[in-house]
């Protein structure tokens, strides 16, 4: 995730009054949606997720700065993961859409370079609900090595190879459920979020499947860690803008047959809704949210984010809930909704646009 934005805090403090009427709605849906079967097939396998998070977290790849080869490797490593679960690849046969000469701050000063968003998507079983599309998304970029002796490398573990990992593993999952989803669902790995969210944004101008029949978009970031600095949260997983759509009242229900607590932080649900990949989503009109486990934690942006500190047991249960959100938000007749309360007012607005035009 990025820094905080001050605007966005501002905005954030004077929704908390508004909190109280959108539980009340999201307490409603809740009790429809919770009524609804799933079945994903075998349980994620945390053995799994370590390795892809010790590859894309190793030194070798420095950090994966955006504009690096470390960072390309890890391109290559998920298109290989993405294939070898077996997702289609895009209309050319890759799994790389590419952004041409794309602005890079570096040591030595600025420079253009080609990036890429790695997607591979599952077709919907049906024949009309599979023109609409859920993604499920992570950012793969981090932030790269600093000169100096010693540990130079921000490894970037849980933020955000961790999203990777998940997003990775719960491919493998739904791609081999015995319960097919009826909407297509799209995997996104997007580069330059540690730069200002740049893969995202090059997504949402040249979307590779139509943004108006994109229904929802679940953003992983920071899953592994469960050392929050508010105490550990294990089986717990929160969103930001929590009351923001009916996607939370879809995950919650798929956490409840996990026995994983889906919840609203009282602050940072809000604080951080701008903050991740999910943003250019929401800006553009869609229903997208942020998944996460430790908003905040000890080693955030420091170069002690390393694979040996995450909990793979606890981030496999979570991953089983992702997996379960995602069939659940691909099956409902209905499409997830902007919930129509303060904060939302924008992005229901470029919602309307969308559908309208
Ligand atoms: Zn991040």
């Amino acid at each position: 995730m990025g820094r905080v934005n001050m605007n966005t805090m501002r905005s954030a403090l004077s929704l908390v009054k508004w909190g109280g009427v959108a539980l009340l709605v999201a307490a409603a849906l809740l009790s429809a949606s919770s009524r609804q079967e799933a079945a994903v097939g075998a349980e994620l396998s945390p053995a799994r997720l370590k390795q892809h998070v010790e590859y894309l977290a190793s030194d070798a790849l420095q950090g994966r700065a955006t504009g690096t080869p470390g960072k390309e490797a890890a391109a290559e490593y998920i298109a290989a993961r993405f294939r070898e679960v077996g997702l289609k690849p895009l209309p050319d046969g890759s799994y790389f859409q590419i952004a041409r000469g794309v602005a890079v701050r570096t040591r030595e000063g600025s420079s253009a370079v080609d990036q890429r968003n790695v997607i591979g998507w599952i077709e919907g079983s049906d024949v009309h609900l599979r023109k609409e599309y859920v993604i499920v998304s992570a950012h793969y970029d981090h932030l790269g090595a600093r000169p100096g002796e010693g540990d130079t490398i921000f490894n970037g573990a849980n933020d955000n190879a961790s999203g990777v990992s998940g997003m990775i593993e719960v491919a493998r999952s739904l791609a081999s459920s015995a319960v097919k989803p009826k909407r297509s669902v799209v995997f996104v790995a997007f580069f330059g979020e540690e730069r200002g969210m740049l893969g995202s944004r090059h997504y949402v101008v040249s979307p590779p499947f139509p943004l108006r029949d994109t229904v929802a978009v679940l953003n992983l970031e920071q899953i592994g860690r469960t050392d929050d600095t508010d105490g550990a949260q294990v089986k717990r997983v929160s969103l930001t803008g929590f009351d923001y759509s009916t996607v939370s009242d879809v995950v919650k229900a798929a956490g409840a047959t996990h026995g994983v607590e889906v919840y609203k932080h009282p602050r940072n649900s809000d604080a951080y809704f701008l903050r991740s990949d999910n943003a250019s989503f929401a800006r553009a009109g869609v229903p997208a949210h942020t998944l996460t486990v430790a908003f905040a934690f000890a080693d955030y942006h420091g170069v002690d984010d390393e694979a040996d500190r995450l909990d793979y047991s606890n981030m496999a249960v979570v991953c089983d809930v992702i997996a379960d959100a995602v069939l659940r938000l691909s099956n409902a007749a209905d499409a997830p909704k902007w919930n129509d309360v303060p904060a939302t007012q924008p992005y229901l607005e470029r919602w309307k646009q969308l559908r309208g035009g």
